[in-house]
């Protein structure tokens, strides 16, 4: 059985097929398209997917944003503009005349990072720091996804009262503060207009603001994950993400994590797969469910 496995991110849309044993073939990429527009999205959709569909026998998507029955909703509109509501599974089957099932993003990557722990492992959680924060949970060897495919929303839950306003529609969320976007928000001075890539750069030269900003994130990270161990008890969390993989930002998360009490610690890994999370977890997922 082929499976043709797609990710939908806020920048590129990637595709490729999977066999029977997840190993993944023929990725293709293209850019997601700039006006995030239902129709936009479905014709992008079609040019990505001609190349392979005709090799597949079903489809299983990885997307950004909130999938409920087969529909894409945005929880944060800034990552996905005018793309709520976008009938993902109706789409992609009149497009490709196959089976298809969705499932964000975030807890596809989990699903594929907790296949590449150790067999004694049941209870994990993955979580992903870059443009936004996001995350997945598994818990007694099954992925959660909740029953409106909000399971392990992490980004969106409390670091800090009186901080900045996220685009959910909270106030002082971890993605608003901890997100490469949150980084690169709170600098000033000389710092002002950086990427979070640049400030880092900074940061590993020597600038004090630099450090703080990336601090303040490792931070509130290390908190949410003392949260997170305390809600679900996991055996380990494990970190990815354009920030959460950078130079030094998980020694640095660890460190923050050694303060909280030791009931609160949980041991910390790095993510094993990185571009292809998404897609890999996919074809995971399409193993267990769409047999
Ligand atoms: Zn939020």
């Amino acid at each position: 059985m082929t499976t043709l496995v797609i990710d939908i991110g806020g920048t590129k849309l990637a595709a490729a097929l999977a066999d029977s044993a997840s190993n993944l073939t023929g990725r293709r990429e293209i850019p997601t398209p700039a006006s995030r527009t239902p129709q936009a999205l479905q014709a992008a959709l079609a040019t990505l997917v001609a190349p392979l569909v005709s090799q597949a026998q079903r489809v299983a998507v990885a997307s950004t944003g909130i999938i409920k029955q087969g529909v894409l909703t945005a929880l944060n509109p800034d990552n996905l503009g005018g793309l709520s509501h976008f009938p993902l599974v109706d789409v992609l089957s009149r497009l490709t005349n196959l089976p298809c099932m969705a499932v964000n993003d975030a807890q596809a990557a989990a699903w594929a990072e907790y296949h590449a722990l150790s067999a004694d492992t049941t209870d994990m959680v993955f979580l992903t720091v870059s443009t936004g924060v996001g995350g997945g949970m598994v818990t007694g060897g099954k992925l959660l996804t909740g029953t409106e495919g909000l399971a392990g929303h992490f980004g969106h839950t409390l670091a800090d009262p009186h901080g900045p306003r996220c685009g959910c529609g909270r106030t002082g969320c971890v993605e608003a503060m901890a997100s490469g976007r949150g980084i690169a928000r709170a600098a000033n001075g000389d710092l002002a207009g950086c990427t979070a890539k640049q400030i880092f750069a900074h940061a590993a030269a020597g600038h004090p603001q630099a450090e703080e900003l990336i601090q303040r994130s490792a931070r509130v990270l290390a908190r949410l994950i003392a949260d997170i161990k305390v809600a679900t008890d996991c055996q380990c969390v494990v970190l990815g993400g354009s920030v959460g993989l950078a130079d030094g930002y998980l020694a640095r998360v660890k460190a923050w994590l050694e303060e909280e009490p030791e009931i609160c610690r949980v041991p910390l890994f790095r993510a094993k797969h990185q571009h292809d999370a998404g897609l890999l977890g996919a074809a995971l997922l399409a193993q267990n469910r769409m047999l």
